[in-house]
């Protein structure tokens, strides 16, 4: 696909940048969710090179798309059965520019090079933005914790650490949980790395438990930060939360703790969704009987719609876009929102639709939406808060202290409203008012490229 240059920028920058996207093509050549998110940012950064030749001379755009490290390593299990199975692990070490290596680890079924790429491609921006001296990488395994016991589930992490011990550290490159990689997972790689290395590097991984060495807020932080971000988009338009009617999409953490936060300022959130279907709840999703649904019986949301009574519904095999909302916060997955159900929303009134997952927009419903007016926030922007909080993590466990619930919370605002504002600015002074991609994608650009070029040829 051609680059549509999202602002003004003449034909010779432009030209090197389709060169560069050319590249990625013929180099990298099947990884299509990789190639959308460089498509994305390329799309964003021709006037940015046009002002600055030395970027383009210095070639930043093709060294910050190149990872700087790619470790593909074989993860070998066994199940409750005796049965031995086979599954690859993965951890692209991005860019470390900006501080070591921060990123989470997604165990699916789904996860290849590619996808890794593209999240951590995405991760090296979401990273800057935040202010917090952290580089961007990322990892995970093709492994579904889906139906498997807990004991299978701690044979695997222990497999996996085994060998990716010897890339990471709180100095190196620092994981995380993502999609399939919660608490329990956390805690079975904390303790093999514990293990294998006989150190207590508390600041090796985020998002431990509280008892040893986590943060407050860490759990909540990636749906508190994007309705965090949301509340100052609408701010900007003169509305907040208060009234306002939400579809939210998965069911996972970064959902629930978006509905949390939206229950909290006075919204509405009236669905959730898993890939078996959706449920509508007409009197607002009740968050206990959900967390209880979904983190202690591992549940399904048609589990959460029998056990509500009538208010609920569940819709099996479709989506939550149907269902008219002021305000949509896709939290579930990649690509998981298209231009179809954009035009859906779009004619149903809504006025803000924020990332809470990483990519779940098409670039045609993004186009949609901007198109007709809806605030639009991007992930790298967005749903910057679980890493956000990650660091504080970090900077907690380099002290050894534990801040308070409340102060890592207004922490937390304080980063998402200035990403925000961040964000608003920098599209505002390249000419594009109230698009927060070219925000996000320029400002997270800069930072990054500017400490490359002090840095030298790296
Ligand atoms: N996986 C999360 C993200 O997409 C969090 C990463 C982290 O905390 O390092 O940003």
């Amino acid at each position: 696909m051609p680059l549509a240059s999202r602002l003004p920028a003449p034909p010779e920058t432009m030209a090197v940048l389709e060169e560069t996207y050319a590249g990625v093509l013929r180099r990298d050549p099947g990884e299509s969710e990789f190639h959308q998110a460089v498509h994305e940012v390329l799309e964003s950064l021709g006037p940015v090179l046009a002002a600055r030749p030395g970027l383009a001379t210095a070639k930043l755009v093709e060294r910050v798309i190149e990872p700087e490290r790619q470790i593909m390593f074989r993860v070998p299990w066994q199940d409750d059965d005796g049965e031995i199975h086979v599954n690859r692990g993965f951890r692209v070490e991005y860019n470390g520019a900006l501080g070591p290596y921060k990123g989470g680890l997604r165990f699916h079924p789904t996860v290849n090079l590619g996808i890794v790429k593209f999240l951590g491609f995405e991760q090296i921006f979401k990273n800057a933005l935040t202010g917090l001296g952290i580089g961007g990488g990322k990892g995970g395994s093709d492994f579904d914790p889906h139906g498997r016991s807990d004991a299978e589930v701690m044979r695997f992490c222990q497999s996996f650490m085994t060998e990716l011990h010897r890339h990471v550290g709180e100095h190196t490159d620092v994981p995380a949980g993502d999609i399939g990689v919660g608490a329990r997972e956390i805690g079975y790689l904390f303790g093999q790395y514990r293990r294998v290395t006989n150190r207590w590097e508390a600041g090796m991984l985020t998002g431990k438990g509280m008892l040893w060495g986590g943060s407050a807020v860490r759990t909540e932080a990636t749906g508190y930060g994007n309705v965090m971000f949301t509340a100052e988009m609408l701010r900007r338009r003169g509305e907040d939360l208060d009234g306002q009617q939400i579809v939210v999409s998965g069911s996972g953490n970064v959902a629930i703790y978006t509905i949390e936060k939206a229950q909290q300022l006075g919204a509405n959130v009236i669905t959730v969704s898993d890939s078996g279907g959706y449920v509508v709840d007409e009197k607002g999703i009740d968050l206990d009987l959900l967390k209880q649904v979904k983190e202690v019986d591992r549940g399904r949301v048609s589990d959460y719609a029998d056990l509500r009574g009538s208010s609920a519904r569940f819709v099996a095999g479709g989506r939550v876009w149907d269902v008219p909302a002021d305000i949509a916060l896709p939290s579930a997955t990649q690509n998981e929102l298209d231009a179809d159900a954009a035009a859906i929303l779009v004619r149903n009134g809504v006025k803000a639709v924020s990332e809470g997952a990483n990519m779940p927009t098409t670039p045609g419903a993004v186009h949609v939406l901007q198109n007709a007016g809806v605030a639009f926030g991007p992930g790298k922007a967005a749903n910057a808060g679980g890493v956000a909080v990650s660091a504080l993590e970090m900077r907690q466990n380099a002290s050894r202290a534990a801040w308070p619930f409340s102060q890592v919370e207004e922490e937390l605002l304080a980063i998402m409203t200035s990403i925000h504002d961040t964000c608003y600015e920098t599209a505002d002074r390249y000419g594009a008012p109230g698009d927060y991609v070219v925000g996000a994608n320029i400002a997270g650009f800069e930072r990054v490229a500017d400490a490359m070029l002090a840095q030298g040829l790296i």
